[in-house]
C-alpha cells in the first residue's frame, strides 16, 4: 500500500460510487478512475512505453492530466508534466533533457504540440486528451486520449505487476520554476510524494469528505503535490482549467469546495476583486498557501476579509516533494499566543530533520540565520540527468534548500532570503524579505520586490521595487523614509522604483526577480 495506484484501488472498491474528479461538467467516480488510469496504462503499454520510460503532458489542469499523475507509474513509466507557460526553444529543451516518446496534449496547445513533433526526434507518439478530437486541427492520425482507453476495455487491477513502479521508483519528474537558474529535473518516487501526503496533510487538516479545488498549474508540484494528498485522504478533485479569479471563486461556491492551494498573489487577486464580497465561502474549511514568501500585512487582511476560513502555510519546494516546514491553521487563529509568528513559515513536518548551517555546514546557533538543509522520506531520488548537481544538493547527506532563514526557541522557521539573494551592502548582510514586509506595509503598496545593485561604495545597495495599489500614490522618498521608521537603516532600500502596473510574474506566479532586475539594472545605466 505505499505505491498510489494501489490506494487508488484501495478507494475504488471501498467507496466505487464517490466522485474522484469533476471537471468541466464530467465527473468519474473512483471507481471509474481506477480504470481509466489503468487502462491510460495499457496504452501507453501499446505505445511502447517500457518501465523508466518518459511520457509528456502538454496542457492546461484537467481530469486527463490528473489520470496522468498516476496512469504511467502503472506500467513503471514517469510522467513529465511540461509548464505550457515556457516558449517553444525552452520547451524543446526540457524535452531533449528527458527524451519522452509519447506526448499528450490537450485544445490549448495543438499547434505547439505539432510543432514539438517536428523539433524533438525522442517524440514518437502524439495522443490528444480533450473534448473533441474531429473539431481539432491536428496532425493526421492523432488517436484521442478516450477513444483509445475506450479500445482496451476494463483491465485487471494485478495486470501489471511485473512493470508497476515499485515505492522508490520515480513516478514522476517535476522541473523547477527555474528561478534562481535553469530548470532542473526533479525525480520523485511515490514514498517521496507519500512521505509529503501523509507529513503535512494531517497537519493541513485534511479528511476524506474534502473537496479540493485545483486551480494553481499542475505542471507545478505546489498545486500537483494536492493531487497526491487527495488520493492519500481518498477526497474528491475539483479541476479548474487555470486560475480565473472570478471562475474560481464562483467554482468554489457552485462546488461546495472546502480546501485549495494559493499562492499570495492568487489570493491577493481574489481579495481585490470588485465582486469578492458577492460570493458565498462558507464551504471552505481551509486555505492553504506557499510557494513565494506571504506579506504579512496580506495574510492580515485576509484573515480579517475572510472570517470562518482557517489558513494554513506551507514552506518546500520541488526537490523536497515539497513541504518542509507548515504554519498551522491554530497559529493564525487571532488570540492565539502563536500569532506572532505569522511572519515564519511555522515548524519542521514530523519526517523532516531541518537545521540551520552556516557556509560551512557547521550548526549556527538558535535564532541566527544561515541555509535551510534538510533530510527525509521526502527528499527527491535526484535532479535528472544532472549527478553533479545531485551530488553537490546532497553533500553530507542533507539537501541544500538555497533558502535562507533561521529557527527560533520555539522551533519555528523564519526565512530571510535565498542564499543566492543576499544583498552585502556595506559589509553587511541584508536578506530582501525584511525589507520587501517593510515596503509592503506601506498603505500605497500593493506588491515589493527587492533586489541588490551594484553600487561604488557599499559594494551592492538594497533596491526597492513596487508597484501600488489602484488608485493610490506615493514617492521614492516617502517610502525610504517608511522604511526608516520599521527596520534598521541599512535594510531600508536606498533607492525605490515606482513600477507602472503589476510586477512581472514567472510562469509559476512567483514575482519574477530575474525580469526586474533587468528593467533595474538597464534604467539606472540610461541614468
Ligand atoms: P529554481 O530552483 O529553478 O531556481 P524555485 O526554487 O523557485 O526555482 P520551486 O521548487 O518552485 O522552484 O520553489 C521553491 C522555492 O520557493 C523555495 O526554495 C523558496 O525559496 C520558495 N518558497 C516556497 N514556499 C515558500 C513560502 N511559504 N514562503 C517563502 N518562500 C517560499
Ligand atoms: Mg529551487
Amino acid at each position: 500500500m505505499n505505491r498510489f495506484p494501489d490506494l487508488i484501488r484501495k478507494y475504488a472498491f471501498k467507496h466505487p460510487e464517490k466522485k474522484a474528479t469533476h471537471f468541466e461538467g464530467r465527473d468519474f467516480t473512483y471507481a471509474q478512475f481506477r480504470d481509466r488510469i489503468q487502462g491510460m496504462g495499457q496504452v501507453l503499454v501499446n505505445h511502447g512505453v517500457n518501465p523508466g520510460d518518459r511520457v509528456a503532458y502538454l496542457g492546461q489542469n484537467s481530469h486527463w492530466l490528473v489520470e496522468m499523475y498516476y496512469a504511467p507509474c502503472v506500467v513503471g513509466g514517469i510522467l513529465v508534466p511540461l509548464n505550457y507557460r515556457l516558449s517553444e526553444d525552452e520547451m524543446v529543451e526540457v524535452i531533449a533533457d528527458c527524451t519522452p516518446e509519447v506526448l499528450i496534449v490537450d485544445r490549448h496547445f495543438v499547434p505547439r504540440a505539432a510543432a514539438l513533433m517536428q523539433r524533438c526526434p525522442s517524440l514518437k507518439h502524439l495522443i490528444f486528451a480533450d473534448w473533441d478530437a474531429d473539431a481539432a486541427d491536428l496532425p493526421a492520425g492523432t488517436p484521442s486520449y478516450d477513444a483509445l482507453v475506450e479500445a482496451v476495455g476494463p483491465i485487471a487491477d494485478d495486470a501489471f505487476e511485473d512493470r508497476a513502479s515499485d515505492s522508490n521508483d520515480t513516478m514522476i519528474i517535476f522541473y523547477t520554476s527555474g528561478t534562481t537558474g535553469v530548470p532542473k529535473g526533479v525525480m520523485l518516487s511515490h514514498a517521496n510524494l507519500l512521505a509529503n501526503a501523509t507529513g503535512s496533510g494531517h497537519l493541513y487538516g485534511y479528511v476524506d469528505t474534502d473537496v479540493l479545488l485545483l486551480s494553481g498549474p499542475l505542471f507545478h508540484l505546489g498545486t500537483g503535490s494536492r493531487v497526491y494528498t487527495a488520493i492519500a485522504y481518498g477526497t474528491t478533485m475539483v479541476i479548474q482549467p487555470r486560475f480565473e479569479v472570478l471562475e474560481t471563486m464562483q467554482i468554489i461556491q457552485d462546488q461546495r469546495v472546502t480546501t485549495m492551494t494559493l499562492v499570495p498573489t492568487m489570493l491577493r487577486m481574489i481579495m481585490d476583486h470588485p465582486q469578492f464580497g458577492d460570493f458565498d465561502f462558507s464551504s471552505i474549511r481551509c486555505l492553504t498557501y506557499g510557494a513565494s514568501p506571504m506579506p504579512v500585512a496580506l495574510m492580515e487582511r485576509a484573515i480579517a476579509a475572510i472570517p470562518g476560513v482557517v489558513f494554513c502555510q506551507g514552506y518546500g519546494m520541488t526537490e523536497t516533494s515539497p513541504v518542509l516546514t507548515v504554519l498551522t491553521p491554530a497559529d493564525h487563529v487571532p488570540g492565539n499566543p502563536m500569532i506572532g509568528k505569522l511572519g515564519s513559515v511555522g515548524k519542521p513536518v514530523i519526517y523532516g530533520d531541518l537545521r540551520i548551517v552556516d557556509e560551512n555546514d557547521n550548526p549556527v546557533p538558535t535564532g541566527q540565520s544561515g541555509e535551510v538543509i534538510i533530510r527525509g522520506p521526502q527528499v527527491m531520488n535526484g535532479y535528472w540527468n544532472r549527478p553533479e548537481d545531485t551530488a553537490h544538493a546532497m553533500r553530507g547527506g542533507f539537501y541544500h534548500t538555497g533558502d535562507a532563514g533561521f529557527l527560533d526557541e520555539d522551533g519555528y522557521l523564519t526565512l530571510v532570503g535565498r542564499t543566492k539573494e543576499m544583498i552585502i551592502s556595506g559589509g553587511e548582510n541584508v536578506y530582501p524579505i525584511e525589507t520587501e514586509n517593510a515596503l509592503t506595509k506601506h498603505p500605497a503598496v500593493a506588491q515589493a520586490a527587492v533586489i541588490g545593485v551594484p553600487h561604488e561604495k557599499w559594494g551592492e545597495m538594497v533596491y526597492g521595487v513596487v508597484a501600488l495599489q489602484d488608485g493610490k500614490t506615493t514617492t521614492e522618498a516617502e517610502l525610504i523614509a517608511f522604511c526608516r521608521e520599521k527596520i534598521a537603516d541599512f535594510k531600508a532600500p536606498r533607492g525605490v522604483t515606482i513600477w507602472d502596473g503589476p510586477l512581472p510574474l514567472s510562469p509559476t506566479n512567483k514575482i519574477d526577480k530575474k525580469a526586474i532586475r533587468e528593467v533595474v539594472l538597464s534604467d539606472r545605466k540610461e541614468r
